[in-house]
């Protein structure tokens, strides 16, 4: 059926592509192609924390996001549970923060921490307390793409997986489609959500400061469930966080690193991680050094980390007329993705976006090169 809407191609199913898609399917002719499967590189293994308010992002960012965790939350397979996030402050950090803690956090000292969450903790004899900050909670983000998925094929979009995208077709520097395994798509746009491969995928048309970035995460079964209000945490020191689950576990993940080789590196959650979590954070945890880990969760391949921390999500000046992407999540692209799918739909219609989107621009770099040091959010 051929419409006089403009058509639009999201190359790159993950959490990005399909809340651009779910953005643009109501009055587009949306296309999202994927070489793999939906979801199923970086997407998937995500921890699903959604730990807006205590990122360092400009306001707007979170309260758009967590409104709209909120109205998808019980349609599709989706459900949002907000929880208090506590992270945790060492006892000799403690009288810093007892009359002045940060921006959104309010600090409780250790026996306040243990009678607000009663059989969630464990031996926290190493702290003074915690700061609690409250607008953050969780989903399972492979349920969270999936009902993305299904809320833009409602929307009229067609979402194809094992369809690799082999290049930008460009004239007159205005885009007029892809060229993919199986032969050419006309579209007016195109949008590349492809995390860390769309500096190679682009580099004809644009230069991306953008470097593989690998996290790990683990799930543990403890001895009994933790309580269904056990708030979601985080251990400065270590860098570690952590969330329930809905079934009483708790998801453990950190050792954000750099990865030169993403695909020539065996895909395994580190073992000095495996053994810090289980004899340093487990304990903090109430039954949860005695558990079971049921699940270890590494990136297929590599998330994507930018030289501030903060995602591109642009139509660089340099590129050809129609081309728009998202990259450089840096490890928070799940909790990010209404943002990204409206930024993008801002970028695709002109119109305004709720929010401040002068952040996400490309030319805030002057070197683009992909050889910058990390930036972790802990700084
Ligand atoms: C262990 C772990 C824990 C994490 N925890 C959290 C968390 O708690 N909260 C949070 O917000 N974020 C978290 N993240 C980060 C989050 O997972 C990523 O930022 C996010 O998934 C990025 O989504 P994306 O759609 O941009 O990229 P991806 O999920 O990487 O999707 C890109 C897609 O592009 C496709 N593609 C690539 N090249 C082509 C091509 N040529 N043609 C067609 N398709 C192509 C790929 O197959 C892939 O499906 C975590 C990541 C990991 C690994």
């Amino acid at each position: 059926m051929s419409t006089d809407r403009d058509r639009v191609v999201v190359v790159g199913a993950g959490v990005s592509g399909l809340a651009i898609a779910r953005e643009l399917a109501p009055d587009h002719d949306v296309l999202v192609l994927d070489k793999g499967g939906v979801a199923a590189d970086t997407s998937s293994r995500a921890s699903g924390m959604i730990s807006l308010s205590l990122e360092p992002f400009p306001d707007g960012w979170a309260e758009f996001a967590l409104e709209e965790f909120r109205a998808l939350d019980g349609q599709g397979v989706f459900s949002f549970t907000e929880e208090e996030t506590v992270r945790l402050v060492p006892e000799s950090e403690s009288e810093r923060y007892t009359d002045d803690a940060p921006d959104g956090g309010e600090f409780l000292a250790r026996d306040e921490l243990e009678a607000r969450y009663p059989d969630s903790f464990g031996d926290l004899s190493a702290y003074g307390g915690g700061l609690v900050y409250d607008g953050t909670g969780y989903l399972d983000a492979l349920d969270y793409a999936m009902t993305l998925k299904w809320a833009a094929e409602t929307a009229g979009a067609g979402v194809f997986r094992d369809h690799e995208v082999t290049d930008l077709r460009v004239e007159d520097g205005q885009v007029t489609g892809v060229e993919t395994e199986y032969g050419p798509i006309d579209a007016d746009h195109v949008v590349y959500a492809t995390g860390w491969k769309t500096r190679d995928l682009l580099a004809e048309y644009v230069e991306l400061p953008v470097r593989p970035l690998r996290w790990n995460a683990l799930v543990v079964e403890p001895d009994e469930p933790l309580p269904p209000d056990c708030p979601l945490g985080s251990e400065p020191t270590m860098r570690v966080y952590w969330r329930p689950t809905r079934r009483g576990d708790v998801l453990i993940g950190g050792n954000e690193h750099l990865l030169a080789d993403p695909e020539g590196t065996e895909m395994a959650v580190d073992e000095a991680f495996h053994d810090m979590v289980m004899e340093e954070i487990a304990p903090l945890l109430n039954g949860v050094a005695e558990g079971t880990v049921r699940r270890e969760d590494c990136c297929p391949t590599a998330d994507c980390a930018s030289p501030d921390g903060l995602p591109i999500i642009d139509a660089p000046e340099e590129a050809p007329d129609g081309l728009a992407l998202v990259t450089g999540l840096h490890g928070r692209g799940v909790m990010l993705s209404p943002v990204t799918g409206r930024a993008v739909r801002s970028l695709v219609t002109g119109e305004d976006a709720p929010f401040p989107t002068g952040e996400f621009e490309l030319d805030r770099f002057d070197d683009r090169s992909a050889d910058f040091e990390y930036r972790s959010h802990w700084n």
